[in-house]
């Protein structure tokens, strides 16, 4: 193999790295005790979380995992079923947190691009019964990962959350890429946020925070998650320097998912025309391209030999995510390594 012309990581907005803007922030952040409550900066940021998403109250915690197993262990006791999607990260990619950490038994529901129906939820109610676990907690995730970045509008939102609520349930959204949501269906955050009893946003992904979620809610709900984060080791000291950039992120990062949208978007068309791939464009409504090879692993590896960088999600499931640090030379770039890979692959 020749010398790679490039390096292009498109495994995940994981990778990305902060502004100079945002390191400048943390650089002169003014900080203080935020187990104590005490750090102006994380205050700040968790008052604008909490207005922005039309919540009380607003908490940082140290990731995405960390906010959305919170969230679960503050909603749920001992024993109580919580409904996922099948295919929902807090439930595929969490370490069995909802069991482990909350002692709750998650009862899964396949959805269409990660969307449940309505339906397809309350046929999976339990009627009062001696035998049964108490139902008290959905989760639903805006955009779906795994389903390929797919968008859940404000209408749908509603009805799952009004579903879940006439029957005495919880919501709880996990907002990783809600902002690619909001971006994709130029709406307000609190239009997908509001109805949720509590929502997980991710700082550190297409916002390119260091690190760090936002996790929202209820008065009294973030006074006892703030407990159950205590319980996990995320009660944080001079996190304002974390907090930062973060405000960085939510008043100047916020637009510019469009970019990554059309990059993901330009992938997913010239992979449509390749030999050996099956794309569904449907799916490809934000900055993830999900499309299915013969063998996945043969792929990544064929690609990172060429210098770019993708994630197998299954034994033929190939995952592109585009991001900042990701330019449109890049993307003609990877372009051609797709189309030359797809040419050598086997089939
Ligand atoms: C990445 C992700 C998370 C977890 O975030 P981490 O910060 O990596 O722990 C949760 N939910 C979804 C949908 C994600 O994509």
């Amino acid at each position: 193999m020749a010398l790679q012309e490039r390096i292009v990581n498109l495994r995940s907005d994981t990778v990305t790295v902060p502004t100079e803007r945002m390191r400048r922030a943390m650089y002169e952040a003014e900080v203080g005790d935020d187990v104590y409550g005490e750090d102006p900066t994380v205050n700040r940021l968790e008052a604008m979380a909490a207005e922005m998403f039309g919540h009380e109250s607003a908490m940082f915690v140290c990731s995405g995992t960390m906010g959305n197993q919170v969230a679960v262990m503050t909603h749920v006791s001992r024993g109580d079923e919580v409904i996922v999607e099948a295919d929902a990260h807090v439930y595929y990619y969490e370490v069995g947190g909802i069991s482990a950490l909350a002692g709750a038994q998650p009862r899964t529901v396949a959805g269409i691009n990660g969307i449940m129906r309505v339906a397809d939820f309350e046929a999976a109610l339990r009627p009062p019964n001696v035998h049964y676990p108490r139902t008290t907690l959905l989760c639903l995730e805006n955009t779906h990962n795994r389903a390929g970045g797919t968008v859940m509008t404000p209408a749908e939102t509603r009805a799952l959350c009004d579903a879940a609520h006439a029957h005495g349930l919880s919501v709880h959204l996990d907002g990783a890429r809600l902002f690619n949501a909001v971006v994709k269906l130029g709406v307000k955050p609190v239009e997908l946020t509001g109805c949720a009893d509590s929502v997980q946003v991710c700082l550190s992904k297409g916002l390119c925070c260091p690190v760090g979620s936002l996790l929202s809610g209820s008065k009294e709900f973030i006074a006892e998650a703030r407990r159950n984060r205590k319980s996990l080791g995320g009660g944080l000291r001079q996190a304002g320097f974390l907090a930062a950039p973060a405000i960085v992120a939510l008043t100047e990062m916020v637009e510019r998912l469009a970019d990554d949208h059309r990059h993901a978007d330009q992938l997913a068309q010239a992979l449509a025309s390749l030999p050996g791939v099956r794309i569904d464009l449907g799916t490809v409504q934000t900055n993830i391209v999900c499309f299915f090879v013969a063998d996945a692993n043969a792929w990544v590896a064929a690609l990172q030999e060429r210098g770019v960088m993708a994630n197998a999600m299954g034994p033929t499931m190939v995952r592109l995510v585009t991001h900042k640090d990701v330019s449109q030379e890049d993307i003609q770039y990877s372009i051609r390594m797709l189309t030359e890979v797809a040419s050598v692959a086997k089939r």
